[in-house]
């Protein structure tokens, strides 16, 4: 049966998401491969399909014993056969089911990763038509990951004995460039097709503030944001207690829920959050795990988490909706101090050995010194994220608060007009140098023996600095509004697009580095007070030569520049 054709009838889907067609033709080809793809991408189906085809039975290992349950269930629903063997079978059930799986019962069979220790479990396997085996959670593996289960590195052994060797599939989540790699030689992947899909959230903002007093950071934004809903977490049940109750007494409509609680009120919180009669969820991070809601609208992280790992997961419960929501971490030195306390006291792991409890910890250090850092970046707080799960950028994103400070989106609508006419009233002659004279009104001898300064558009931009003019020329060619001509001197022409400018007047904005924020906060204020640039002439002029003067202010819009190429 074709994959589309498994898709509609065993899982009622007409089309494949971002990914799943490309894992799951690489592995019907017998391709090993990894795939790194974000929370409810769908990565189950990308081996439970190609399951389906392959003549054999396909083994999946999977460290969460409360979830596989649900997912056989969920697949036996589908009409699929399978079943699961975890510590929470009798000794009764797993012979049960070991005997099903010989009498070749089932197309699917989950396995915890302690339980391939199992003799009739392994002796099972050895004699049976295995035509995959599929690690999910395949992080667990690398003690760079969040969470290493020593018995994930059982699995390779598990294979070796195998009769013949399966096609492996790995999934994760979260994996950086180490987990990556410890995933391929740990599993012993054999030249895998490595598919990393998607980790960007685009309506997700992101912001770090280090603020004196965070409770009245929190209680203004949420004044500000008075009808949104969404989750403040913090570090222990007892900032949950402090804050939630603050939150109460000065009215707002706030829950809590945290491991300490009661089931009961852990779930009737959950549920008055879910259904939106409590506004603000203030959490550990015990909240969230398979929690769907929709309409987040912020995280607010009153304490910096361990690593990015757990602060990308948890912020990224805002905005599933798809509607633009806000990630604020809260910022304080004494985060740094809980964490590292926390990482040194953990010393009750999964039965880990002295040894390798220490590596554990180095690394999580490690991790939380990333985590550190991304507080204390000026750079862009997206491609910061995003680089750390290996996902290529862009540079900067113009939507998390290190952009916002030093870039500013601004209005060029006007200048593009000016710009532009300009060229068409040259004639299409000039390269960029003599249009930016023409338009600032230069008495260069050049201009006045051409005689530029005779035309309508002479002198117009007279108080905008060179470089802006120069940047928005850029831009437009970039955006094919104009185009430079491939020749020795490069000549600006109008382009098809132009049209669109001058006659439909389209509105034009362009993300442009802030200059002066060189620490003058007078001259920052009035930058920002002046959204649409260049109609105060003379400050301008004044901007333009500090900036000149400036080397390191001269060096850092360089950089910045660069990056917006
Ligand atoms: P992951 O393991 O990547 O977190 P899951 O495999 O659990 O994600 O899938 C998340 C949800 O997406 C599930 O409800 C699943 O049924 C759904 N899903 C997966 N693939 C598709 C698809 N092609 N079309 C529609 N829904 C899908
Ligand atoms: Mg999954």
């Amino acid at each position: 049966m074709l994959k589309n054709q498994i898709l509609k009838q065993y899982f009622g889907y007409d089309t494949f998401r971002e990914g799943q067609a490309e894992m799951i033709d690489s592995i019907l080809n017998g391709r090993d491969v990894l795939g790194i793809m974000p929370t409810g991408a769908g990565k189950s189906l990308c081996f439970q399909v190609p399951a389906l085809v392959f003549s054999g039975i396909t083994l999946v290992v999977s460290p969460l014993i409360s979830l596989m349950r649900d997912q056989v269930q969920a697949l036996v629903a589908n009409g699929i056969p399978a079943a699961f063997i975890n510590s929470t079978l009798s000794s009764a059930q797993t012979a049960k089911a070991i005997d099903n799986a010989r009498n070749n019962k089932y197309k699917i069979i989950y396995a915890a990763p302690e339980r391939l220790d199992l003799p009739e479990f392994l002796e099972f396997l050895q004699r049976s038509d295995i035509s995959m085996v599929t690690v999910d959670e395949a992080h667990c593996v690398s003690q760079w990951g969040q969470n290493f289960r020593p018995s994930y590195l059982k699995i390779r052994d598990v294979i070796e004995k195998l009769p013949k060797r399966p096609v492996i599939s790995a999934f994760t989540a979260t994996a950086t460039s180490e987990v990556k790699e410890d995933i391929i030689r740990l599993l012993s992947l054999s030249e895998p097709g490595v598919l990393i899909t998607g980790f960007n959230r685009e309506n997700l903002s992101f912001e770090v503030k280090k603020p004196a007093d965070k409770y009245r950071t929190v209680i203004t934004y949420l004044k500000e944001n008075p009808d949104k809903s969404g989750i403040i977490y913090c570090s222990t049940r007892k900032t949950v207690e402090e804050v939630c109750s603050r939150l109460i007494g000065d009215g707002f409509n706030a829950t809590r829920y945290h491991a300490g609680l009661t089931e009961e009120e852990r779930t009737r919180n959950q549920d008055d959050f879910l259904y939106d009669r409590k506004a603000v969820m203030v959490a550990t991070n015990a909240f969230g795990m398979g929690i769907d809601k929709s309409n987040v609208a912020f995280v607010i992280h009153y304490n910096m988490p361990k690593n990015l790992e757990s602060y990308y997961q948890e912020a990224g419960r805002a905005g599933r909706d798809g509607t633009p929501a806000e990630c604020i971490l809260l910022y304080g030195g004494q985060d740094v101090i809980t964490n590292q306390l926390l990482i040194d006291s953990a010393n009750d792991r999964d039965e880990m050995e002295p040894k390798m409890l220490e590596l554990v910890k180095e690394k999580e250090r490690e991790r939380l010194k990333k985590m550190t850092y991304y507080c204390h970046t000026s750079d862009c707080l997206r491609e910061y994220i995003l680089k750390y799960f290996g996902e290529r950028t862009v540079g900067f994103c113009g939507n998390c608060s290190n952009c916002n400070d030093n870039f500013e989106k601004t209005d060029i609508t006007e200048q593009a007009q000016m710009i532009l006419s300009c060229i068409a009233r040259l004639k299409e002659r000039f390269g960029i140098k003599m249009v930016i004279d023409t338009l600032r009104g230069s008495k260069s001898e050049k201009v006045l023996k051409l005689g530029l300064d005779k035309i309508k558009t002479y002198g117009i931009m007279s108080g905008v600095p060179e470089k802006r003019i120069r940047d928005i020329i850029h831009y437009l060619v970039l955006q094919e509004y104009l185009l430079l001509t491939n020749s020795e001197f490069p000549v600006v022409k109008l382009a098809a697009r132009s049209k669109e400018v001058l006659q439909d007047n389209a509105k034009l904005s362009m993300k442009m580095p802030r200059e002066n924020e060189a620490g003058n906060s007078l001259a920052k204020a009035a930058e920002r007070r002046r959204k649409a640039y260049g109609n105060s002439s003379s400050d301008s002029r004044i901007e333009s030569r500090k900036t000149a003067e400036d080397p390191g202010l001269m060096k850092k819009l360089k950089e910045l520049r660069l990056k917006i190429a």
